[in-house]
């Protein structure tokens, strides 16, 4: 039987549960004492159907899986043939992506539209983009007169942990899967416990694309002392691929330390939008609403503090709070919802105590800053936007990652700069000006991985993508992703 019952799901009346296994060599698989966990539907509060519990037992199959899986049929795959089987998967992805964007809401409490306009698309793209880029790769060599010849031999790194976050589930796990699969390694995934559907089913997808058995393996659960913790100490786990948080980082690294596991971290962001009074207000407004609240703003690069150039700083406040008080928060399924639920009670509860924080610390709430009054259930939250705190306040320095965003006036560039810059977090930033001198002065002095001049969430998958400081370790993209999948031999020839 089918893992899930999810190709029932496509509507958007949810009709039976919707129950979530583990997917270990090739086969879906309760966990070995039948524990489960219930996965709640943020935007009803409903039980959508229960996720099997791993730990280290299934764990320890997931990974033996994945080790003999990397002499099986799949080493003998060449490069074209793995190629095609992401481009397969690629395609599964779209051929199924009305039910996943639906299973994606579900989870997460995000609008279905923007699933289907982002999220499911940008997945099979990931696929897509690494299907045709490993085919691209070149590898080094040179030459020493007539004395010998250099070159580099590209292998996998072998078995490969990836955990994963529940804003972005699909998106995020295939823009590690897609690069991980096309260098030749084998998986052992494990999605957030809030967002296990969409990856399950990209299990199935992946073996009816011709993925191996064992070549990917999907273990549910929870982080410490649960599968997170099992994969990040396994012996056996060459690698591991995190996004989360940096608390969550620092204790991957740690129980990582002791086998000297192959790291990459994309961890959490806290981004200044900058606006200089010269830029084009409509454009600013425009694209900083989406910048502070698509997803609710639980993206990871969203710009949760802007400051605003003194002389526009009325000007903006005014319009940006009219055009955020337009924003229709409501059921994921409602053509017209522009901002769902929030993922769960417990990030619900988080993200409302900042917004008592900045209450406490004498802030004004322009907008927003409570639950709608026609949404009695489910975790929902007006857009919100806070002015009056100054850089200590928490609310300015930590990451809320949620619908809420804290505006601050200045005068000078330096004094943005000094602002800017004063977090542990270096993940991106929005630079808006017309003056080309100043953005390129401003985005070389800005301790990000990523900026954005007049524009944000702008992606090409060929270049870097990845934080500086408290935000990350290592870049992704392109061959920055081929490199960290994959260990690189010289190999020199005496002529
Ligand atoms: P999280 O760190 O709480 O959890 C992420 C994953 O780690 C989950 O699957 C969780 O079960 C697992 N985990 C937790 N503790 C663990 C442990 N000790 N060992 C092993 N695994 C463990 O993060 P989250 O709340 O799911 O996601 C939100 C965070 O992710 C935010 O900080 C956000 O900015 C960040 N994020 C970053 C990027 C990026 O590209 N830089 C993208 C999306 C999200």
């Amino acid at each position: 039987p089918s893992l899930t019952n999810s190709r029932s799901t496509t509507g958007t009346v949810q009709t039976e549960p919707i129950n979530c296994l583990h997917f270990i060599n090739g086969q879906f698989a309760e966990s070995l004492n039948k524990k489960t966990f219930e996965n709640i539907n943020p935007a009803t509060e409903e039980v959508l159907g229960t996720v099997a519990e791993g730990g280290k037992e299934e764990v320890d199959l997931a990974v033996a899986a994945a080790k003999r899986a990397l002499d099986g049929p799949w080493k003998k795959m060449t490069l074209a043939e793995r190629s095609k089987i992401l481009r397969r998967i690629g395609d599964l992805i779209l051929e199924r992506q009305d039910e996943l964007a639906y299973l994606e809401s579900y989870d997460t409490g995000k609008p279905v539209s923007l699933a289907k306009k982002i999220d499911i698309p940008r997945a099979a793209y990931n696929f897509h983009f690494f299907a045709d880029y490993i085919m691209s790769i070149n590898n080094e060599a040179q030459q020493q007169d007539d004395q010998a010849i250099h070159y580099s031999y590209r292998r996998p790194v072998g078995v490969v942990g990836i955990i994963k976050p529940w804003n972005l589930p699909l998106l995020l796990l295939t823009w590690k899967l897609a690069p991980c699969l096309g260098m030749g390694n084998t998986a052992v995934i494990k999605p957030a416990e809030w967002t296990p559907m969409t990856a399950t089913v990209l299990m199935e997808i992946c073996k009816e694309a011709g993925v191996p058995d064992g070549v990917v393996n999907l273990v549910h659960g929870f982080g410490p002392n649960s599968a997170g913790g099992a994969i990040s100490e396994h012996p056996d786990v060459d690698a591991i691929s995190f996004i989360g948080e940096p608390g969550t980082g620092s204790a991957i690294m740690k129980s990582a330390a002791d086998s000297l596991k192959k790291l990459s971290f994309e961890l959490g962001g806290k981004n200044p939008n900058i606006i200089f009074a010269d830029a084009d207000l409509d454009e600013v407004i425009e694209t900083t609403i989406r910048s502070s609240f698509i997803n609710q703003g639980e993206v990871c690069l969203c710009g949760s503090r802007i400051y605003v150039e003194r002389p526009a700083y009325e000007k903006f406040l005014e319009k940006f709070t009219k055009e955020t008080q337009k924003l229709q928060v409501g059921h994921p399924f409602e053509s017209e919802t522009n901002v769902g639920a929030l993922v769960s009670k417990e990030h619900y509860d988080r993200v409302n105590s900042y917004v008592d924080i900045a209450r406490a610390d004498g802030a004004t709430i322009l907008t927003g800053g409570s639950r709608p009054d026609h949404l009695e259930k489910g975790y929902f939250l007006e857009p919100t936007i806070i002015t009056g705190l100054d850089r200590n306040s928490r609310c300015v320095r930590e990451e809320i990652f949620g619908p809420v965003v804290t505006v601050m006036p200045f005068d000078t560039e330096e004094e943005v700069i000094a602002q800017a810059n004063d977090t542990h977090y270096g993940l991106s930033a929005t630079i808006w000006t017309n003056e080309l001198r100043r953005a390129h002065r401003v985005s070389h002095q800005l301790e990000a991985g990523i900026i954005w001049v007049n524009t944000w969430f702008l992606r090409d998958l060929r270049t870097p993508f990845g934080g500086m400081k408290h935000s990350g370790i290592g870049r992704t993209g392109g061959m920055h992703s081929l490199d960290f999948y994959s260990e690189l031999s010289n190999i020199t020839i005496k002529l």
